[in-house]
């Protein structure tokens, strides 16, 4: 029997297709031998996983460390993480916290940045995977190996608890804001970061992203959990953010007056149409890349990232064919691949770069190796967005 959805308790369901018939992927570049099969809401629009797809606690405990090892992560990742904690700070100015916790901390990069913005604040994270959270004991921070279910007893009560990345991976939505508000200070305040489904994207083509929020769905759920007072902010504009979202949650009406942004309108029809249209597209886009790869001359991958992760679960006839990943500046392995710094030249007549990157910037980063007389491939024309 379907389960009931999340958000509004109804049963009637609109089946989602699959990205792959064969298999799915996490975003930790696993690949999964069970199909994504998403569900998504007729009446509100909510998706989420079926729930016999819902995995174990010992993902997060045991599989999760390779997000944080992928070719050059700290570096890219280091700005973002500055921009996530910058958005917060301003989100919830002007309170100052004294003691702050981050759900699903992984190896605290985030917490570092967060301290240096509150730097009277005592800060402590909470993360399930033992490798992460131990890598990030080691270098000085407070960190409790564990789920936040598992770790609530023991902890104290905060001023400031926020999670990123975090809500769409969990099992149980609503019991996870609940504990979070039974933890909060009397003036405190939840913050929620996460991918903002309002448009469809990459966001739900995990295996691991058991729900897709859009800001009413984050609304309603607040509401459910009994937060009063709510407070939802747009991204800043930095690319790697732009699908995000954030939510001030207070448990009591009027103690903060924070700004509020205007949401993206939500049509439920037209969103489900347009998720249809979405994984029909990446359906396609194997035999795409496949025709275009010329023959003779060899194929290398632009990018280590998510996006890489996608065309090595979902397009496997054109990952067959790749003999490695270029990353400006860095080597190492990405999954399967050995990962070359692109700034080594080895091209030949004949070779050919695909594009393993976000289409939303493959325009601009096309443009670069055209100029060089490098044959591309960008494939953003058939993700439908
Ligand atoms: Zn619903």
């Amino acid at each position: 029997m379907l389960a009931s959805c999340l958000i509004c308790d109804s049963h009637s369901w609109h089946s989602l297709p699959n990205p792959s018939d064969t298999c799915s992927v996490t975003t930790s570049g696993h690949k999964v031998g069970r199909l994504l099969n998403k569900l998504q809401c007729r009446h509100c629009g909510f998706v989420q996983i079926q729930p016999e797809n819902m995995s174990s606690e010992n993902f997060y405990k045991e599989e999760y460390s390779t997000y944080y090892e992928r070719v050059a992560a700290k570096t890219f990742d280091d700005p973002r993480y500055r921009h996530l904690a910058q958005w917060m700070f301003e989100a919830v100015s002007p309170l100052k916290p004294h003691s702050i916790l981050d759900v699903g901390c992984g190896r605290g990069w985030e917490m570092e940045k967060v301290g240096q913005l509150f730097p009277d604040a005592e800060i402590m994270g909470v993360e399930p995977s033992l490798q992460n959270s131990r890598i990030g004991a080691d270098r000085g921070l407070k960190i409790i190996a564990g789920t936040l279910e598992a770790s609530a007893a023991s902890l104290p009560k905060f001023d400031l608890i926020y999670s990123t990345n975090v809500l769409q991976h969990v099992q149980a939505p609503k019991d996870f804001l609940a504990i979070q508000k039974s933890l909060l200070n009397e003036d405190g305040v939840v913050v929620i970061k996460c991918p903002d489904s309002s448009r469809p994207g990459n966001e739900m083509l995990y295996y691991d992203q058991k729900c897709s929020f859009a800001p009413v769905h984050l609304k309603l759920l607040a509401q459910k959990v009994g937060f009063e007072n709510l407070s939802w902010r747009k991204p800043p504009a930095t690319d790697s953010l732009l699908d995000k979202q954030l939510i001030v949650l207070g448990r009591n009406k009027g103690l903060l007056n924070l700004p509020f942004d205007i949401a993206p309108t939500f049509d439920v029809e037209e969103n489900i149409r347009l998720r249809v249209k979405y994984v029909e597209s990446w359906r396609m886009l194997d035999d795409y890349l496949c025709s275009q790869i010329p023959i003779g001359g060899k194929v290398y991958n632009f990018g280590a990232s998510m996006w890489s992760y996608n065309l090595r679960a979902y397009c496997p006839q054109y990952w067959s064919q790749v003999e490695r990943c270029l990353v400006d500046g860095f080597e190492g392995r990405f999954m399967d691949k050995e990962v070359i710094p692109f700034d080594l030249g080895l091209f030949e007549p004949g070779d050919v770069i695909v594009l393993g990157t976000n289409p939303e910037g493959q325009d601009n980063l096309k443009k670069r190796f055209v100029e060089d007389n490098i044959r591309v491939i960008a494939w953003n024309h058939i993700i439908s967005s």
